[in-house]
C-alpha cells in the first residue's frame, strides 16, 4: 500500500497534537474534530484498513484497542465514549491507514450516521 498522511506523523514529517506513542502504536488529536474530544489511534504498520487485517495482527488490534481504553480513561472519559473504524469508502473511511476514532465528550445517538 501507499504511504498516507498518517505515515508522514508516524515518521514526524508533519506535526500532530500527540497524546501517546509506544514501538507499535501513535494516538493524536483529529485535525477535524467530531466530538470535544476526538483522537485517532493508529498502528505504526502500514494496514490500509480493518477489511486487510490478518490473523498474523491479531495482538496488534488488541493492543490498539486496549490503549485506546487507557487513552480514554487518561483523558476523564470512562463511562462515555465512542470508538470507531469507518472501514472503506462507502463507511467514510477517507484515509487508507487503519485508525480507531475516539471521541468523547458529548452525547452520542445511536443509530450512527
Ligand atoms: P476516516 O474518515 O475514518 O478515514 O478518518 C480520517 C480522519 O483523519 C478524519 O477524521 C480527519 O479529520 C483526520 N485527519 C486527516 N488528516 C489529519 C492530520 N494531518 N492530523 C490529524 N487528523 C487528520
Amino acid at each position: 500500500m501507499s504511504d498516507t498522511i498518517f505515515t508522514k506523523i508516524i515518521n514526524k514529517e508533519i506535526p500532530a497534537d500527540i497524546v501517546f506513542e509506544d514501538d507499535s502504536c501513535i494516538a493524536f488529536h483529529d485535525v477535524n474534530p467530531q466530538a470535544p474530544t476526538h483522537i485517532l489511534v493508529i498502528p505504526k504498520i502500514q494496514i490500509a484498513r480493518l477489511a486487510e487485517a490478518g490473523e498474523e495482527d491479531q495482538a496488534l488490534l488488541g493492543h490498539l484497542m486496549l490503549k485506546t481504553r487507557e487513552i480514554a480513561k487518561n483523558l476523564g472519559f470512562e463511562d462515555a465514549y465512542r470508538v470507531v473504524i469507518n472501514n472503506g469508502e462507502g463507511a467514510g473511511q477517507t484515509v487508507f491507514h487503519l485508525h480507531i476514532h475516539l471521541l468523547a465528550g458529548r452525547p452520542f445517538s445511536w443509530p450512527p450516521g
